[in-house]
């Protein structure tokens, strides 16, 4: 136990100590910090059961970013005279355990919107209000606090990208520098019983050396978000024209956007910093571009996604959720497992795919023809089974943008022009004639000349054979054709459509089934 007083950080996502509300608070006027971080098994145990190496819930790749990330918190904190402090277990428990072993004074967690923390925060913010234990929760993980907004709309969520311009307007802290840097922290005090431990490897939790060959390129931690956010913002040129869907999806040697979604995602980078960087770099350049297409743009959408999330019952879900169109998706696990495995036959998708396995990212038009390949551009599946692998398999998977996105291009809500479908062929091949992103990710296809490396099964028999490459044999066939399943798809929505405008969105279960 503690002699002096005591606060509790306790790290989820924020893993910064830049622009750190709460981790300030924290350090101010306690005698001893305690910086914790729990290991949740629900998050983390390894399962042999799952389709590719990793927890349940998250590929490997992602549990190694987070990893570096932690050490990479571990290092600055051991700077300013503190460390990361590790246990391992239901981070309920753990945490009220460590409220009383240390007898904690002043609890600090940054404001988390997803329903997962929401249930594990209201039973830890209980036990502390009930101990006399001051709590702060501060909103920093997004430019605005998604309550505020509903609450200026009327108590609910702008459901459009400029409604909720309209009613956001410019973040209340916007007008005055963040703090940006701790220069020290309170030491760690006595730990009790508690038992602690450094930041695990992956071996410690369990995984394997050789479970999996192909990493993510892409490293975890504040000190690397910053570095990248460097990088971008000195190309003050760059940051100004920016223009999102302009940009190559197939670049790979070096993507067309920023790839700061997985430090936003855990918090290394703080998307105030990053807002307040980009209009620092728009006061200095003649002309910028502006949202919804401009980089302050994204960073936009982001925030539009985790408001509408926050309040819609149901969000991550199709039944039971207001804003869904009611849909009767197939169900056909032999061509959701061709479409996860990159075996659809269609290379384009594929080779996107077996990205989205090596580096747990994509551009985001790569996430769009998929996810319209897989939905109600093709295959007619529905939208939650890709948004389970797309949040397995992302290192910057997020539920509010994950499933808002889904929502998107499934059609079900926020986009509703299902007549305007990707082609999984003439799509990719706009931006890389000579599909080198195809034989880059899908080295079967390597050497298919370039007139059919989109499609390969209209390659002649011989070139097929001189490019070691046999369709149906070494390369998958398409699992259909996408003339004819996109007119399919497009008949069914337009049926769907009608019954949800007949029956008011309210149709039941029995009503798809007449659908189907
Ligand atoms: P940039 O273009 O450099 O944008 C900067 C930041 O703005 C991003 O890092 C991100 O935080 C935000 N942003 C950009 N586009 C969007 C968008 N459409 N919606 C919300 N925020 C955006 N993004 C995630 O961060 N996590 C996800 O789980 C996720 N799932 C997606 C699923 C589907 C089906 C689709 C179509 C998109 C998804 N996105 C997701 C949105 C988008 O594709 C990524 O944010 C973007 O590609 C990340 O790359 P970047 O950092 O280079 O983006």
């Amino acid at each position: 136990m503690s002699s002096g007083s005591a606060s509790l950080m306790w790290f989820r996502k924020g893993l910064r100590l830049h622009d750190n509300p709460a981790l300030a608070y924290a350090s101010r006027g306690s005698e001893f910090m305690y910086p914790v971080f729990v290991i949740d098994p629900h998050y983390m145990k390894p399962d042999p059961t799952a389709f590719s190496p990793g927890s349940t819930r998250s590929g490997l790749n992602r549990i190694r970013f987070l990893l570096e990330s932690l050490a990479d918190l571990d290092h600055s904190l051991r700077k300013v005279g503190s460390k990361l402090l590790v246990l391992k277990g239901n981070p309920c428990d753990v945490l009220v355990r460590c409220l009383k072993e240390w007898d904690v004074k002043k609890l600090c967690l940054e404001y988390d919107t997803e329903p997962y923390y929401q249930g594990l925060d209201s039973t830890v913010k209980d036990y502390a209000s009930a101990a006399g234990i001051e709590v702060f929760s501060p909103v920093s993980h997004t430019l605005f606090n998604p309550a505020d907004i509903i609450q200026k709309n009327g108590g609910k969520p702008p459901l459009s990208y400029q409604s909720f311009l309209k009613v956001a307007g410019q973040p209340s802290w916007a007008s005055s520098p963040l703090v940006f840097e701790l220069s020290s922290v309170p030491p760690v005090g006595d730990l009790g019983k508690c038992e602690i431990s450094e930041v695990p490897t992956l071996k410690e939790l369990g995984y394997r050396d050789n479970e999996q060959t192909d990493w993510t390129p892409f490293r975890g931690g504040e000190s690397e978000a910053l570095k990248r956010l460097e990088e971008v913002i000195s190309d003050k040129e760059w940051v100004a024209n920016f223009e999102k869907p302009k940009g190559d999806p197939s670049a790979f040697v070096k993507p067309a956007t920023t790839v700061l979604s997985p430090y936003l995602k855990f918090g290394c980078l703080s998307s105030r910093y990053f807002y307040q960087c980009l209009q620092d770099v728009y006061k200095n350049v003649k002309e910028h571009t502006s949202p919804p297409v401009s980089l302050v743009g994204q960073l936009l959408w982001r925030d539009f996604f985790y408001t509408v999330a926050f309040a819609t019952p149901n969000f991550d879900r199709m039944n039971g959720n207001k804003i869904c169109k009611q849909i009767p998706w197939n169900t056909d696990d032999q061509l959701l497992t061709a479409w996860r495995e990159a075996r659809t036959g269609y290379p384009w998708i594929d080779a996107s795919m077996v990205q989205l396995h090596k580096w747990g990212w994509m551009h985001h038009l790569s996430r769009h023809c998929v996810a319209c390949f897989l939905t109600r551009g093709d295959l007619f599946i529905h939208w939650e089974k890709g948004r389970d692998i797309f949040e397995r398999l992302l290192i910057d998977s997020d539920w509010a943008i994950n499933n808002g996105n889904w929502l998107w291009l499934s059609c079900s809500s926020f986009f509703y022009q299902y007549n305007r479908i990707y082609s999984p062929i003439s799509f990719g091949k706009k931006y890389d004639p000579n599909g080198n992103f195809i034989r880059h990710f899908l080295p079967v296809l390597r050497d298919m000349p370039k007139e059919y490396i989109y499609e390969p099964w209209t390659a002649p028999l011989s070139i097929q054979t001189k490019a070691k490459c046999i369709i149906g044999k070494d390369y998958p066939k398409p699992v259909v054709s996408h003339d004819s399943a996109s007119k399919e798809c497009k008949r069914k929505l337009a049926e769907a459509y009608a019954l949800n405008k007949r029956l008011n969105g309210n149709v039941s279960d029995e009503d798809l089934r007449n659908l189907r």
